[in-house]
């Protein structure tokens, strides 16, 4: 079900916007787009925008908790709606996919460091790095089909 951003934008204290409320749709279509895959969204939906109008956007949103940045290793600023829990990320060296990771525990800090040093940890932000089945040179394994257990009628 699509998010009603209209009331999330209006229960963050912000004004509703149309370049608000296509960076969000562009976000829900491509979640961890690039900042410039946001803009050509953008674009597209509204004919024309600015980069600075979407990156003013992006910093008003981050700043309301409707959206969170993600700063992967070697890669550009990749934004996601995906706000409320503590997930992670795999993102693939080759070709930079990226993938949530659900955390086991769903609420942040989900993982203590060995040795806080005194600090009061808020939140772990983990990146796993590696290869993605198209990148590996192993091939798949064909047993590894996803299964589908949702029969609802
Ligand atoms: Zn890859
Ligand atoms: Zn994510």
């Amino acid at each position: 079900m699509p998010t009603n951003w209209e009331a999330a934008l209006r229960e963050a204290g912000l004004r509703v916007t149309r370049p608000r409320l296509a960076v969000l749709d562009a976000l829900e279509a491509e979640p961890h787009a690039e900042a410039d895959d946001i803009v050509r969204r953008v674009e597209a939906a509204l004919g024309q925008t600015s980069p600075q109008t979407v990156y003013g956007v992006l910093a008003a949103l981050e700043a309301s908790d409707l959206v969170r940045r993600i700063d992967l290793p070697g890669n550009a600023w990749r934004y996601e709606t995906r706000v409320a829990d503590n997930h992670h990320h795999l993102v693939c060296r080759s070709c930079g996919r990226v993938e949530d990771v659900d955390c086991v525990v769903g609420a942040a800090p989900c993982l203590t460091p060995g040795d806080t040093h005194g600090f009061t940890v808020e939140a772990a932000d983990v990146v796993f790095s590696g290869l993605c089945p198209d990148c590996s040179p192993l091939p798949s394994d064909p047993h590894d089909q996803p299964t589908r257990k949702d029969t609802d009628d």
